[in-house]
């Protein structure tokens, strides 16, 4: 099974492939997060992507979609969370035979309330919510013991750019994958727990 999740910033993709990842067995493929872990290399490529990550830009097609298509080779069952994120990305995997897209539906004044409690661990990203998915020990990741901190590019400002270019780049993917009849939209206003829920639903049918 190969399976997109989008929404806007903040809808909660990464959550609610984390639980994908650890209740279904889906391997779950970030491309913010692989983009952030060759930052960490702090390798030339790594600076670049940089520039781009901490302006709340996005990263240049070509680099990210080989980047997703080399994660996904060995995996038979994924979840694709923050790709594609542009018209030519969703093209560009075509031949990746994807069986479903969810949208993560939410408004966007609630999603920048969530921020504000947003943090994520130091080690592997793996996310928590302050008040909505607090981590069982304070400041530190229930998976990995690693520090728990807020992303750079969750600063207000950043936030906003991020917004214009989901709007102006990632509707047009929404748009697409309507018209070939394979987006199945989920409330993404609740809990983690009840999204999941309504997730499983849809991946039932
Ligand atoms: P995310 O963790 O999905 O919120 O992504 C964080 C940042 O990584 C984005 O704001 C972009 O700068 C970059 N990024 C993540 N996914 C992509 C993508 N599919 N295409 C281009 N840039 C991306």
């Amino acid at each position: 099974m190969h399976l997109i999740i989008l929404g806007p910033p903040g809808s909660g993709k990464g959550t609610i492939a984390d639980q994908l990842e650890q209740k279904l067995r889906y391997a779950h493929i970030s491309a913010g997060a692989i983009l952030r872990e060759e930052v960490a290399k702090d390798t030339t490529i790594g600076r670049e992507i940089q520039k781009y990550i901490d302006k709340g830009k996005l990263v240049p097609n070509a680099l990210v979609n080989d980047i997703v298509r080399l994660e996904v080779q060995s995996k038979k069952k994924y979840v694709l969370d923050g790709f594609p994120r542009t018209l030519e990305q969703a093209k560009a995997i075509a031949d990746m035979h994807i069986d479903k897209v969810i949208l993560l539906d939410i408004d966007e004044k609630t999603v920048i309330q969530r921020f504000a409690g947003r943090r994520v661990c130091s080690k592997a990203g793996h996310g928590y919510h302050l008040q909505f998915l607090p981590p069982k020990k304070k400041s530190v990741c229930d998976i990995d013991g690693s520090k728990l901190i807020r992303r750079k590019d969750d600063q207000p400002k950043v936030i906003r750019d991020r917004f214009r270019i989901y709007h102006r780049e990632t509707l047009p993917v929404v748009r697409y994958f309507q018209r070939k009849k394979m987006l199945q939209r989920v409330d993404a206003d609740g809990q983690p727990g009840e999204v999941f829920r309504s997730v499983k639903a849809v991946l039932k049918k």
